[in-house]
């Protein structure tokens, strides 16, 4: 029998398809090969391609040069412009607003081939701390409601450089997947007075079923609903709702998780495309008490198809319990 399960955070069903249950090797896995790249603008030399950095972590050398271990810097195209000011107006029943907001490109290395998975945990951490960093500073910033930080890695997960790169968008609203999270977790602390994700990582971590790897900071689940196969949620242990008020040893401790987590699906799925996202309480929401911030790791497997654009629900054919297991026994 198909299972129908509900999010306890969102609420959102999803349909764990047992009749269409598939193991790894039952995907038509799409590999990521990371080719040399002469033109590409992100290696180390190849500065001018790129806007003027806005941080960088460098050995002393100058800005928009070589000598660099991590840049960031404004997306050549970017989704929102940063210039203006915030007008909104409306078309009668249609709301609009002109398009502010922040994109920028974390470079995550000068090397082209180096991957997450395949780079060193301080490196990693650096990394996590880019993003710590850029969000504080553009938090100063009062146009701005949230900030997406997210990865694409493969092109089958919408990535256009083959170089290891993040991006980070700063909005004028709160994207809607966050705001059912939000609220979400502000009706369970309204009944419940806990935080809903607390509860998860208590409820997961004795059950275990679920659980991928555990750290003394750091748990990887696959949720109880999750959407899409082999998902895979970091939660750091302490209640914290914005990733970037975590603490230093926290980054670490998250780096090590993420790299870890991210070789034994590179192992158990032949180096798969994926997106990697963070979800953190929203910029001018006091989500102290119910919001707690989380790391999505989502390897691209299956397609979104007419029933899932029709009714938001997904039908997943790999059942959490499954996708834990494969991930727990491999090595990372
Ligand atoms: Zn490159
Ligand atoms: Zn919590
Ligand atoms: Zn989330």
């Amino acid at each position: 029998m198909p299972e129908l399960r509900k999010d306890p955070i969102t609420g959102r069903w999803v349909i764990i398809s047992t009749e269409r249950r598939k193991r790894p090797a039952d995907f038509r896995l799409e590999s990521v090969h990371i080719a040399p790249d002469p033109a590409c603008p992100f290696c180390e030399g190849h500065e001018p391609m790129t806007p003027r950095e806005i941080l960088a972590y460098r050995n002393g050398s100058p800005a928009n040069g070589p000598g660099w271990s991590l840049r960031v810097v404004p997306n050549q195209f970017p989704v929102l412009r940063v210039e203006g000011t915030l007008d909104r107006e409306g078309e009668g029943l249609f709301d609009k607003m002109n398009g502010i907001g922040a994109h920028e490109v974390i470079i995550e290395s000068p090397h082209h081939l180096d991957t997450l998975a395949t780079m060193s945990d301080t490196a990693v951490e650096q990394v996590l701390w880019a993003f710590r960093e850029r969000v504080h500073d553009l938090k100063n910033d009062r146009r701005f409601r949230y900030i997406i930080i997210f990865k694409n890695h493969g092109a089958a997960a919408g990535s256009s450089l083959d170089h290891s790169h993040s991006q980070l968008i700063a909005l004028p609203i709160v994207p809607r997947e966050v705001r059912d999270e939000v609220d979400g977790a502000h009706a369970h602390f309204e009944s419940k007075e806990r935080c809903v994700f607390c509860d998860i990582v208590r409820q997961e971590t004795s059950d275990r079923r679920r659980v991928v790897l555990e750290t003394a900071d750091m748990v990887a689940v696959a949720p109880y609903a999750p959407r899409f196969p082999f998902e895979t949620w970091i939660l750091p242990r302490r209640h914290q709702a914005a990733y970037e008020d975590a603490q230093r040893h926290e980054y670490a401790a998250l780096a090590r998780v993420l790299g870890d987590l991210l070789r034994r699906m590179n192992r158990v799925l032949q180096n798969p495309p994926y997106n990697l996202l963070i979800h953190s309480a929203p910029l001018a929401e006091p989500a102290t008490d119910y919001y707690h911030w989380h790391v999505e790791v989502i390897p691209k497997l299956t397609k979104v198809a007419g029933f899932e654009w029709a009714t938001g629900f997904y039908v997943n054919p790999t059942s959490p319990e499954e996708s834990a297991q494969v991930l727990r026994e491999t090595r990372g």
